[in-house]
């Protein structure tokens, strides 16, 4: 076989690879949502029908295709099963793959630890999205999660994705003291601490940088859902965790992207590194510093 087939197979099979074990991986996010809030165990007693109870079988539990055979119904009763559960496996299936692609995770060591744990995160913040969606709870032992999986991606990850350990410190507080005060003013109302957590925990994660970028997405995403939320009628009880995921989801993905074009947009690039300061945009960025500035 050429060498440059024989290259194409071994990529397919790490994406092929990659959506397969996120697949299952997202079977078990699943156990994750509907078991963490009421304190039961992830791992012992067997999945059931909701309505019957009947245990449902090994056979059966196979991810995404089990719900497709079985046309979303349970095989004893025949009730409807939701198709929350397919949804959540899907995506997390995908997301690993497109994840994978944006950072080239065969492109060297560090990037594929960096990558690994990027996943890692995107499939916390899954749990983090439904779980609050359906009972307005963070999971403390998932924020910890991914607060902890910033310690190797300091050690092994690509120095190169301004990945240094004071950033992450200072970012621990610069993403989460603002909701800290947000929810002191408010007495709990507009913020619950569960929010400051995540938050904290993804500024370490991210670095402050990141962090305020995935800080400022996710206010803007939970404003306006808000403002929906509230002129639908819906009551009180609404979850800002979701739209905090899908600002530490985007400034983990293209944090320093929309750094730069924030800095470039700003001339606040400028005013700090000179003149001649280029944002670098998507395509040469991880090959290059951050921020690099090319005198004219
Ligand atoms: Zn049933």
């Amino acid at each position: 076989m050429p060498d440059e087939l024989q290259y194409k197979l071994f990529v397919s099979i790490i994406y092929v690879f990659m959506f397969l074990f996120g697949a299952t991986v997202g079977s078990f996010l699943n156990v994750c949502i509907y078991r963490l809030p009421k304190e039961e165990s992830l791992i012992k007693s067997n999945s059931h029908c909701m309505k019957c109870g009947t245990p449902i079988l090994r056979r059966d539990l196979i991810p995404i295709v089990s719900w497709c055979m079985l046309r979303g119904k349970c095989r004893a009763c025949g009730e409807p099963i939701s198709p929350r559960y397919t949804v959540v496996e899907l995506l997390n299936a995908i997301g690993w793959v497109l994840i994978s692609l944006h950072f080239d995770i065969i492109s060297s060591f560090s990037m594929m630890i960096h990558t690994v744990l990027c996943c890692l995160v995107f499939s916390a913040l899954l749990v983090v999205f439904f779980m609050d969606w359906d009972t307005q709870l963070i999971s403390t032992p998932v924020v910890i999660f991914i607060g902890a999986l910033a310690i190797p991606d300091i050690l092994l990850g690509p120095s190169f994705m301004g990945i240094e350990f004071r950033f992450m410190i200072i970012g621990l507080f610069t993403t989460s003291l603002p909701l800290l005060l947000i929810f002191l003013i408010s007495k709990g109302r507009a913020m619950g601490l569960g929010d400051v957590y995540l938050m904290a925990a993804a500024g370490l994660f991210l670095g402050w940088q990141r962090g305020l970028v995935a800080l400022f997405v996710g206010i803007i995403a939970g404003a306006v859902a808000g403002l929906i939320h509230k002129a639908r009628g819906g009551d009180s009880a609404f979850a800002f965790g979701p739209w905090l995921s899908i600002g530490i989801l985007a400034a983990m993905i293209w944090g320093w992207d929309i750094c730069n074009l924030y800095m470039s947009f700003t001339g606040l690039g400028e005013l700090i590194y000179g003149e001649g300061y280029i944002a670098n945009l998507p395509t040469d960025f991880y090959q290059e510093p951050h921020f690099s500035t090319e005198a004219a």
